[in-house]
């Protein structure tokens, strides 16, 4: 058996996440919520003197947002769109039929005005478009949302749904990019207050297809994307537990982010990926928080 897998059958057998049949679909026992709220205590300590607006989306999204951010274009492989039964009584009969003979019943289905949201800030920038100008000295927001992204798989450390924390910031070239920098210590010297073992790297979304690989090239490029990776299921391969992104003025032209003298906004967005944090800590530490070290349960919940 496999490092993943054998991992993930240890937190089911610990009860610390409970198996839907779903691989990448997960419930959670009270006690990895405690960790993952410990946490997001720890990412408020750290960064609420910044001041930013606190904004909770649920896990969905306006579909036509979701259209025009262009991820259908990047990452159709990875989105999940929400489809609702629209028929009349003669359909529902049909319907109910279809699931009796063991039929696609799904084929019919409609898509609603809701999609998965793919990212916590992506419900952000066509929100903060609406509100008008950013000020001269920008903006900073504080998000968390359970995302969707269709990538089942036996590493545990790949959910299907999971949350995400992120701080979004809003700008001047300069201001986003020492935003992101800050961040960049910041992660490095909270994992280490809880015993974990990072690195820093320069890293690529997963972008689709033949152009998607030229995409990822300038991405890397560029150092438009930094991940700090801490050892999960493999040492060889850490794996992504916080993402730091600069979107140069991109997400400024495409949402019309701009300053009061019309010029466009740069945004930048860091993001922890709460459930890989909470699965880092117990590879790490074990899964009985109650052994775990001194310093990391004094850090962690006081
Ligand atoms: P990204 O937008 O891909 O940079 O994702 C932001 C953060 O979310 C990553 O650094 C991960 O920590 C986390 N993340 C991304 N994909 C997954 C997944 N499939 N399962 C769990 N966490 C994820
Ligand atoms: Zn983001």
């Amino acid at each position: 058996m496999d490092m993943q897998s054998s991992f993930l059958d240890r937190l089911f057998d610990s009860g610390l996440l409970i198996d839907t049949g779903v691989d990448g679909l997960y419930g959670r026992s009270g006690q990895f919520e405690d960790v993952i709220s410990a946490f997001e205590r720890l990412i408020d300590k750290f960064g609420g003197a910044d001041g930013a607006e606190a904004i909770r989306f649920p896990p969905g999204m306006n579909r036509a947002f979701f259209e025009t951010s262009g991820y259908m274009k990047s990452f159709p492989q990875l989105a999940g769109t929400v489809h609702s039964f629209c028929g009349n009584e003669l359909d529902h009969m049909s319907l109910l039929k279809c699931m009796e003979v063991g039929d696609d019943w799904t084929k019919d289905q409609q898509a609603t005005d809701i999609v998965l949201t793919p990212a916590a800030c992506y419900p952000l920038y066509p929100t903060v478009a609406k509100r008008g100008a950013i000020p001269e000295n920008g903006a900073l927001y504080d998000l968390q949302s359970y995302c969707f992204r269709h990538e089942p798989s036996k590493d545990p450390a790949r959910q299907q749904l999971f949350r995400m924390r992120e701080y979004v910031c809003m700008g001047s070239e300069k201001h986003v990019t020492d935003f992101r920098q800050s961040w960049m210590d910041r992660g490095v010297e909270m994992m280490k207050a809880v015993g974990l073992d990072v690195t820093i790297d320069v890293a690529n979304d997963p972008f689709f297809g033949r152009a998607g690989k030229m995409l990822a090239n300038n991405q890397r490029d560029q150092n438009l994307k930094f991940e700090l990776l801490i050892p999960i299921t493999s040492v060889a391969k850490p794996t992504a537990c916080m993402s730091f992104n600069y979107h140069q003025d991109a997400f400024g032209t495409k949402w019309g982010l701009n300053f009061a003298d019309g010029s466009v906004v740069h945004t930048a967005c860091v993001g922890f990926g709460l459930e890989r944090i909470a699965l880092a800590l117990f590879h790490t530490h074990g899964l009985d928080v109650k052994e775990w070290p001194e310093s990391v349960r004094k850090t962690l919940w006081g």
